[in-house]
């Protein structure tokens, strides 16, 4: 009997890396040192791509419809809208932003995980760890000072920004701290006259100002208030502040109420080399944080947890060779990577200081975001929809796509159908024409790809799809052997 995976944190990300795990029937513990969930708003945005996912987890609905859809995002200066990025036009079942407060998706996914099985012990933190070749030998202390050791078969550390995992590895959590203060307010807004399911992101002369909305009526204000002055945080925004900076930047005549949440908050952007060290994995703020800007930090840590999910799933089961293990850090530090960029940009346009360059900015944003093809790459990217792995090891590159999505991209989803993952075992998915040859293959490799082949995406080609849904390889008509190659050589699959 192999030993149990640790989950270290039940944030979002940890919630959900134990709840895919458990899914895929790998025995899961996952512990938290504070008494209860947290009760603040933090994330607001689920994204389509996250989405996508929850849905393969099979509790996608419960989000949709727990959320308010939010289907374009614009970006206003003075009486200019200098862009317009529509969501509708967004290739997924899901073209628009979800705003749901985290402690509505914390609460979601873990009623989600205890579906699977499996409880959170809370009141429970990790004190420390040693990790060897064989195992991982973590001590956890209960709230009444209780210690037990475990024997993990891996340790994933969920434990966010300031991970105890992380420092126990020893880890560089590399970058810097902005120094320039941000407010936020999640409030009633009364008078504003914009669509009411639009972000919108003012660009003032002062500073920036974003309004996002949570529900009818209800609205997070997030503003940048200068450079920071010292080492210390400023205190929390007051109500009165935000109304003074919304009678200011934004488009007039709008009155602020009902404060629920009130705050203040520096931007950090950083991220670790590598997201794993042996049997100890690192996922979410643990390894990556960066500005909110785009909203991107919880999605990014929910889909690296769907990323290592599928891949334990395989290696616990004797399915896969360890290696596969890998190419969790390879992909997820690449997007990690990725995202600090895309959000460190959209942060420096939107806090410029100097009146010189804020002009030439609103003009060439103007000019920019005046192609449809850049609103469209924009929208793909905000979705998360955009992201794939083409440069991973576990993608076999191709020069002929036969007129389907190429290798390392995300295969493209039908509102209709299961989608690809689903279910208690993680599969490949084979999109090929129904015929003996892709039977007898599939029967050959009846542990690793769903039952049936799919509708290919055009008649002469054959997509070996990963259980997270992204292409791993695309091969011709009766290129069998490739995708054999694949499985033994690739992705180490099969060998069990
Ligand atoms: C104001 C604000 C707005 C944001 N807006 C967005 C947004 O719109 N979209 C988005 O995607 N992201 C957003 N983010 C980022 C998002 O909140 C984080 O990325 C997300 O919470 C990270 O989830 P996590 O599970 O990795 O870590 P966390 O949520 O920090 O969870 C870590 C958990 O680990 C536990 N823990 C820590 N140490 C230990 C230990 N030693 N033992 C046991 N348990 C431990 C903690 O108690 C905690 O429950 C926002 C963040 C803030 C602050």
């Amino acid at each position: 009997m192999k030993s149990i995976i640790l989950v270290v944190g039940a944030g979002p990300v940890g919630l959900t890396m134990a709840a895919e795990l458990a899914r895929y029937g790998v025995p899961v513990r996952v512990v938290d040192k504070a008494a209860e969930r947290t009760d603040k708003s933090k994330a607001l945005v689920v994204w389509s791509r996250t989405l996508e996912l929850l849905d393969r987890m099979g509790c996608g609905e419960w989000f949709v419809n727990a959320g308010f859809k939010v289907t374009a995002a614009n970006i206003i200066a003075g009486s200019r809208t200098l862009a317009h990025i529509d969501l509708h036009a967004v290739n997924t079942p899901h073209p628009y932003a979800l705003m749901l407060p985290q402690s509505e998706t914390e609460r979601l996914m873990e009623k989600h995980l205890n579906d699977c099985g499996v409880q959170v012990e809370r009141g429970v933190e990790l004190e420390r760890f040693d990790a060897t070749a064989d195992n991982v030998n973590a001590t956890l202390r209960r709230a009444d000072g209780h210690e037990e050791v475990i024997d993990a078969q891996y340790m994933i550390g969920c434990d966010g920004a300031h991970s105890a995992v992380r420092r126990g590895l020893g880890m560089k959590f590399e970058g810097d701290t902005l120094p320039s203060d941000w407010i936020l307010a999640d409030l009633q807004l009364s008078g504003l006259r914009t669509k009411p399911d639009e972000l919108n992101l003012y660009w003032h002369a002062d500073g920036a100002l974003a309004l996002f909305p949570i529900s009818p009526g209800r609205y997070r204000v997030v503003a940048d208030v200068g450079d920071a002055k010292s080492a210390a945080l400023r205190p929390d925004s007051t109500l009165e502040e935000v109304q003074a900076i919304l009678d200011k930047r934004g488009p007039g005549d709008i009155v602020a109420s009902a404060p629920i949440w009130l705050a203040s908050f520096r931007i950090n952007e950083r991220k670790v080399a590598d997201y794993r060290a042996g049997r100890v994995f690192l996922a979410g703020d643990a390894a990556h944080i960066h500005s909110p800007a785009g909203g991107q930090g919880m999605n990014t840590g929910m889909q690296d947890a769907c990323n290592l999910a599928w891949k334990m799933a395989l290696v616990h089961h004797e399915a896969a060779a360890e290696s596969l293990l890998d190419s969790y850090s390879i992909e997820r530090s690449a997007v990690g990577r990725q995202v600090l960029t895309d959000a460190g940009r959209l942060t420096t346009l939107a806090i410029m200081r100097s009146g010189v360059a804020q002009t030439i900015r609103n003009h060439v944003a103007s000019l920019v975001f005046g192609l449809s093809a850049v609103r469209g790459i924009m929208a793909n990217k905000l979705t998360e929809i955009a992201i794939g792995y083409p440069e991973s090891p576990l993608t076999l590159p191709s020069r002929h796509t036969h007129g389907g999505p190429s290798p390392g991209e995300r295969a493209p989803i039908s509102a209709a159908g299961v989608p690809v993952g689903a279910g208690p075992n993680p599969r490949f998915a084979l999109f090929a024409r129904a015929d003996g040859e892709s039977a007898a293959f599939i029967a050959r490799h009846e542990n690793l790809l769903e039952r049936e082949p799919r509708l290919p995406f055009a008649e002469d080609g054959i997509w070996l799809v990963r259980p997270d849904g992204y292409v791993a390889l695309v091969a011709g008509r009766g290129e069998w052997a490739k995708v054999e190659e694949y499985f033994h050589r690739i992705a180490g699959v099969g060998k069990g």
